[in-house]
């Protein structure tokens, strides 16, 4: 009986040599590229045949980087903040109808236009020219943050006088997104895409078990933990990235509480989000860091349709995992305790 079985396990077996990492026949193999876009050191490990690939993302990024930019004169974004309206490209008002609706689903947590503040703050200068900005002055600034003030007809973007668009909090996630498409669609199984901490794995390693993504500690040098996960873009924010110590010795990131024009202190130092999704994901990660950790706990379970799961780590030393993780992620700091977030 069963050796009727034996053709088609061969035939399966075949199937699976052929999708693994050295399959010399098919000249598949690693390729890999560093490069540095986005203001951040970007890495790619793909496994394929074709030699060109890496570059081809890199060009990928270094695109959506010159029409994204709200620093770079030339981009899109620039333009539409210089001239008050723009006609955008597909991918740039594609983007911004998605970063508009996710601005809106947080009720303003997240907040594309609250680039005066940060430049105030001077988040987009070195770190000894980031100072505390007087009240006044934040307060003047905070009356032109408004996403829901953004109009976007068709792919003609228009902002009121004084407002400024920033897509920072989505830019890295949509990009990897965008590049883990590309990869698809070149028929990639398995890849790791590194930008700058945002981590996009696309299908498992290639010898078919997870992909081990560390998670810093966000009070120290080292690991916060480990999260083992396949197919799933992994993506973090925190107050350890950018941040500067003013002269009474208090420490201000750059992650901003548009609601109050300071950056956002409501008990969170590390907010992970783990999803299908990149943009998704780095939209989270920005506007739960705001939140802080009932009300994103809250904004989760609202959710459950979106299928993110959640890292939050408190600043009083509690890393807070919703259940899809619990058997996901290996705590490897000893500074912390684990708590699961009930999900009813
Ligand atoms: P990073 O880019 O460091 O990985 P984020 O994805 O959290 O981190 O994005 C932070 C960037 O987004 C900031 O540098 C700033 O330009 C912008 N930003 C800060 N606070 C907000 C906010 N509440 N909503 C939208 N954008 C924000
Ligand atoms: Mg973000």
């Amino acid at each position: 009986m069963h050796y009727r079985l034996l053709p088609a396990l061969c035939a399966l077996a075949l199937l699976f040599s052929a999708c693994g990492t050295a399959s010399p026949a098919s000249g598949e193999q690693e390729r890999s590229l560093g490069f540095f876009a986005m203001d951040t050191y970007m890495n790619i490990r793909a496994w394929s045949a074709d030699e060109a690939l890496p570059a081809e993302l890199e060009a990928v990024a270094l695109d959506l980087e010159a029409r994204l930019s709200v620093t770079r004169e030339d981009s899109e974004v620039a333009r539409l903040n210089r001239e008050g309206s723009a006609q955008l490209s597909e991918d740039t008002a594609g983007l911004l109808r998605r970063a508009l609706a996710l601005c809106a689903e947080t009720g303003g947590a997240l907040d594309v236009t609250v680039y005066p503040v940060v430049r105030a703050w001077g988040f987009t200068l070195g770190e000894e020219d980031r100072a505390v900005p007087p009240p006044e002055e934040l307060a003047e600034l905070l009356s032109r943050v408004d996403y829901r003030a953004v109009t976007l007809e068709g792919n003609r973007a228009a902002l009121p006088a004084g407002a400024e668009l920033d897509l920072g909090a989505v830019a890295k996630g949509y990009t990897g997104d965008r590049m883990a498409a590309a990869l698809r669609d070149a028929g990639v199984q398995h890849a790791l895409l590194d930008l700058g901490g945002n981590i996009h794995t696309l299908g498992t390693k290639p010898d078919g078990s997870d992909w081990h993504v560390a998670i810093q500690d966000p009070r120290g040098e080292g690991l916060l933990g480990v999260l083992s996960v396949s197919d799933r873009a992994v993506i973090t924010s925190g107050g350890y990235e950018r941040y500067f110590v003013d002269e009474n010795g208090e420490l201000w990131w750059h992650i901003m509480d548009p609601a109050t024009g300071y950056p956002a202190r409501n008990g969170l130092i590390s907010v992970t989000v783990v999803g299908g999704e990149g943009l998704v994901c780095d939209a989270l990660s920005t506007a739960l860091f705001v939140m802080g950790p009932e009300r994103a706990s809250e904004f989760w379970r609202a959710h459950r349709d979106w299928d993110v799961e959640l890292v939050l780590v408190t600043e009083n030393g509690t890393v807070l995992l919703t259940p899809g993780l619990s058997d996901r992620f290996s705590l490897s700091s000893g500074d912390y305790g684990i708590q699961v977030i009930p999900d009813g």
